[in-house]
């Protein structure tokens, strides 16, 4: 049986790279009809966050990801936990570390490390002085039984626990089996012998991760590229226990398009904040999968439908993932394309809402028809919803622009005056029926320019400008028929009648 787990730590948001690390894990489990977990990281006290595991679920279910095991949004919505191998919340696991952290040193391979903060300080300083790697000096390492008792006595009276420390082998080579990088070897001199035990007796990460995925029965663990300098810990931590590691498998580091280091900031690299932004989930999933991973065929739309069937570790690059948002605009824009205008409006109105207002957009939200019609006039330039107020802010109020954004380029403010005001009266006289839909306006304004013997840009270009204020939008007969039927003729009379009082 295929089992993977994620594993965060509940830090209050989700990474992209820890989104990319729950999705293959996910797609590794649902590929080949296995069990996807969700374990909370919780060892590290000083980094919790409230709520941190109810919005990581949040976010989970919006991008499709869900677990079989560990921790789950019911129907309410409300966090609960299921599964055999629980409960899978580390600082509910305590005992259970503190049981194995003595069994080892029972069996010689981990000891009482009684060392004060201040002398390890003074260690770090020496070492850092000659320029060597901070590494523990095995002080506490080979104490006799008296030395042993004589230091938990002082500890005691100091009021101070003792950590428990893994030892490390001091020579031969430990070998990682990795499904991506391949055998990767170590030297066992170079390990430090970690704490496994704090004095707090909650376990550190390296103890925790092992117990965790052997009682879990995790046959894959998949992470990314960061972790592999611990992977070597935790062979040696299985071969202490006796255990059977499970495969690993870890997939490269995520660079920016300039090769450096993805930003830690969170404003940069929430999941959360994407989805803020108007990335759809689909379309987020799309491109995380494509960070180290790669279907080898032209394909580069998946549905996670497809990416469940196609997705397999073979296919995971050694080589780092570059994270370009051009890239996510680009999917994302296909995504919304494939958007019916209904579905399109319904997930741009929160974002009308806060950059033009509730109270503006509440008249249109019951008859959709203005909306959607506005939807599907910018559905094929849209990079992510956000962009959709500043966009189209002209559809629910009168625009604001600079006079000679009227004037054409061949022509002059006095020209274009006169050609208004013409446009104006002809515009005035038109029922309805012909203003309101785009062919009719098209086919009725051109023939007006050719009966005036005037040219295209000069009347369409002014036309344009006095309805949007912009120097860039949809073209003129369907912002002016789009206007028409949301806001009534009187309105574009109005936004004429400003432009011909602009160029005065
Ligand atoms: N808690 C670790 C994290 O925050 C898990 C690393 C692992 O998957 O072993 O990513």
């Amino acid at each position: 049986m295929i089992r993977t787990r994620f594993a965060p730590s509940p830090t209050g948001y989700v990474h992209i790279g820890s989104l990319r690390t729950a999705l293959f894990a996910f797609l590794f489990a649902r590929h080949n009809n296995g069990k996807v977990i969700l374990r909370v990281e919780d060892t590290d006290r000083t980094r919790l966050v409230e709520g941190a595991v109810d919005n990581l679920l949040k976010v989970m279910k919006r991008v499709g990801i869900n677990f079989d095991e560990g921790f789950y949004l019911d129907n309410q919505n409300q966090v609960k936990e299921r599964g055999e191998a629980g409960p899978y919340l580390q600082s509910q696991r305590l005992q259970l570390y503190q049981k194995h952290a003595l069994e080892l040193i029972e069996k010689g391979r981990a000891y009482y490390c009684f060392c004060s903060e201040q002398r390890l300080e003074e260690l770090r300083k020496e070492q850092a002085a000659l320029k060597k790697p901070p590494m523990y000096d095995r002080h506490c390492r080979n104490l006799a039984k008296e030395q042993i008792a004589e230091e938990t006595e002082r500890c005691r009276k100091e009021g101070r626990n003792p950590v428990i420390r893994f030892s490390m082998p001091q020579e031969g080579q430990t070998v990682l089996h990795d499904l991506i990088y391949g055998d990767i070897t170590y030297e066992n001199k170079i390990l430090d012998d970690q704490v496994i035990l704090k004095s707090d007796g909650f376990p550190t990460y390296h103890l925790a991760v092992v117990i965790d995925d052997h009682y879990m029965q995790i046959s894959h663990v998949i992470r990314g590229e960061e972790w592999l300098p611990s992977a070597p810990k935790h062979v040696l931590l299985y071969q202490a226990f006796d255990w059977n590691a499970p495969a690993h498998a870890h997939f490269p580091l995520i660079l920016n398009p300039d090769k450096s280091k993805l930003s830690k900031r969170q404003g940069d690299v929430a999941v959360e904040d994407f989805l803020a932004r108007g990335y759809l989930p689909e379309a987020l999933v799309n491109f995380v999968a494509f960070l180290g991973w790669n279907p080898k065929t032209e394909q580069e739309i998946f549905s996670m439908e497809d990416l469940i069937k196609q997705f397999d570790l073979a296919k995971i690059n050694k080589a780092a993932a570059i994270f370009d948002i051009n890239k996510l605009d680009w999917i994302n824009s296909l995504y919304i394309r494939a958007k019916s205008d209904s579905e399109l409006t319904d997930l741009l109105i929160p974002y009308w809402e806060e950059a033009i207002g509730t109270h503006t957009i509440r008249p249109f939200k019951d008859n959709k028809e203005y909306l959607e019609a506005i939807a599907s006039l910018e559905k094929d330039r849209l990079k992510k919803l956000s962009e959709i107020g500043e966009r189209t802010r002209y559809f629910f109020m009168e625009p604001e622009y600079a006079p000679n954004l009227l004037v054409w380029k061949k022509s002059t403010a006095r020209e274009t005056k006169e050609k208004l005001l013409k446009l104006y009266d002809h515009l005035n006289k038109l029922d309805t029926n012909t203003l309101i839909y785009k062919e009719n306006l098209e086919k009725d304004l051109k023939n007006f320019i050719l009966q005036n013997q005037f040219d295209n840009g000069s009347i369409l270009w002014p036309l344009r400008t006095a309805m949007t204020g912009l120097d860039k939008s949809p073209g003129p007969f369907e912002v002016t028929s789009t206007l028409v039927s949301g806001l009534g003729k009187g309105e574009i009379l109005k936004r004429l009648q400003k432009a011909i009082n602009k160029l005065a």
